[in-house]
């Protein structure tokens, strides 16, 4: 195990006077807290003892049902049955690993990934063989020439992992014409997909892509959370999976924490029962998209000579540096310069993409963003004059 990039970043990103650019964190002052905590206080007023009390290793049977409501905007159709809660989607990464991997397995994953899936992969010591992206997502016919070599090579490959919606961190979208021929092909390798999709409500133009997993129940294992569309610190998430598989992830969940947390579970329930929650996810999309906007504003007009992707929901751009710019040793004098962005190679298991930069549009307001944007590129300017 590694220290990742972003947690070593965090302690100087956080301070009041970097404008960071750097985390992942949602901006959650527009929850109705006041609701929320009435929501909370009748919960331990009327359900206390259980929402105290040790629960399931499966998830509460009221949030499962709940859940369903959630995916089916993604087109997905399952039962409770299929449905297990986990700590975050982070856990569900966790789980899904150690249940399939044994060292020197191959998981595939695309170019870049999310680092703390990356973060878990080497933990249990697979190999990640990474698939280039583009504009439109996992390239179809990389994946099937990257199976294809590994297959002759006798690699056991048995992971897809995938991130299909407003990428962590490319900010691109795999298309709607992409994703039955990256479900074909694996399936045609005989390699489970895990569609990881934290941020697939989050579309800015208030559109919602088909799940992967609606167009295949058996060769997918979707993970969803809470944490972008409602709150992180609750810690909840959830894997729909195939029955043979999600009786491993109930024993391997209990093995690691006995059971998700009831009082966090019992107060999304409730949450979700009694707070206009869509209308909830409308206004963070309004709220994401106008930062969108002020990031890719201020790109345009202050760091012409780089490049980047404009992403149609979700938190990230991934911004190619000029030329012969290296991301990582640029960072500290990012940071003097009070501006904090994540290293591109945090998100490559092989240690390149340094010619990338994550720059995250969630937390700061328009105005912070514009301002990092602009420290960013007097950074980039004395850099190129080196
Ligand atoms: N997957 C992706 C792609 C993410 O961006 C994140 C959070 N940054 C997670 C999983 C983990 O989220 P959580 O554990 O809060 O559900």
């Amino acid at each position: 195990m590694r220290a990742s990039e972003i947690r070593a970043l965090f302690a100087v990103a956080n301070r009041p006077e970097v404008v960071s650019l750097a985390g992942g964190m949602p901006f959650l002052d527009g929850l109705p807290l006041e609701t929320i905590s009435e929501t909370m206080a009748r919960l331990i007023a009327t359900k206390g003892t259980s929402a105290l009390q040790y629960g399931s290793g499966q998830g509460h049977e009221e949030l499962r049902e709940r859940i369903l409501d959630v995916v089916r905007l993604e087109g997905i159709e399952c039962h409770p049955d299929d449905v297990v809660v986990t700590t975050g989607s982070q856990q569900a990464l966790d789980l899904v690993t150690r249940i399939f991997i044994d060292p020197g397995d191959v998981v595939v994953a695309e170019a870049p990934s999310y680092v703390g899936a990356l973060g878990v992969f080497r933990s249990y010591q697979a190999e990640v063989v990474h698939v280039p992206l583009d504009e439109h997502g996992l390239v179809p016919e990389a994946l099937e020439t990257t199976l294809a070599d590994l297959a002759r090579t006798g690699r056991r490959v048995k992971l897809l992992y995938t991130v299909p919606n407003f990428h962590n961190p490319a900010g691109v979208t795999l298309s709607a014409e992409r994703r039955p021929r990256v479900l074909e092909i694996a399936r045609r390798y005989g390699v489970l997909v895990i569609e990881d999709n934290p941020y697939g409500l989050l579309g800015f133009d208030g559109q919602t892509l088909p799940a992967l997993r609606s167009l295949d129940d058996d060769g997918v294992l979707y993970l969803g959370s809470f944490s972008k569309t409602f709150a992180p610190g609750l810690r909840v998430g959830w894997v729909i999976a195939p029955h043979a598989v999600r009786e491993k992830l109930v024993l391997a969940s209990e093995s690691a924490i006995l059971c998700p947390s009831n009082a966090s579970q019992m107060a999304i329930s409730s949450y979700l029962d009694t707070c206009d929650w869509k209308a909830q996810i409308k206004q963070f999309r309004e709220l994401y998209r106008e930062r969108r906007d002020a990031m890719i504003g201020a790109l345009a007009e202050h760091l012409p000579a780089a490049s980047w992707t404009v992403p149609d929901g979700g938190f990230y751009t991934w911004v190619r540096l000029p030329p012969g710019l290296d991301a990582r040793s640029m960072l500290p004098r990012a940071v003097t310069a009070r501006v904090a962005y994540v290293p591109g190679t945090a998100f490559y298991a092989d240690g390149t993409g340094s010619d990338h930069v994550r720059l995250s549009f969630c937390y700061p307001t328009p105005d912070r963003i514009r301002e990092g944007v602009r420290r960013l590129s007097g950074v980039v300017n004395s850099e190129r004059e080196l």
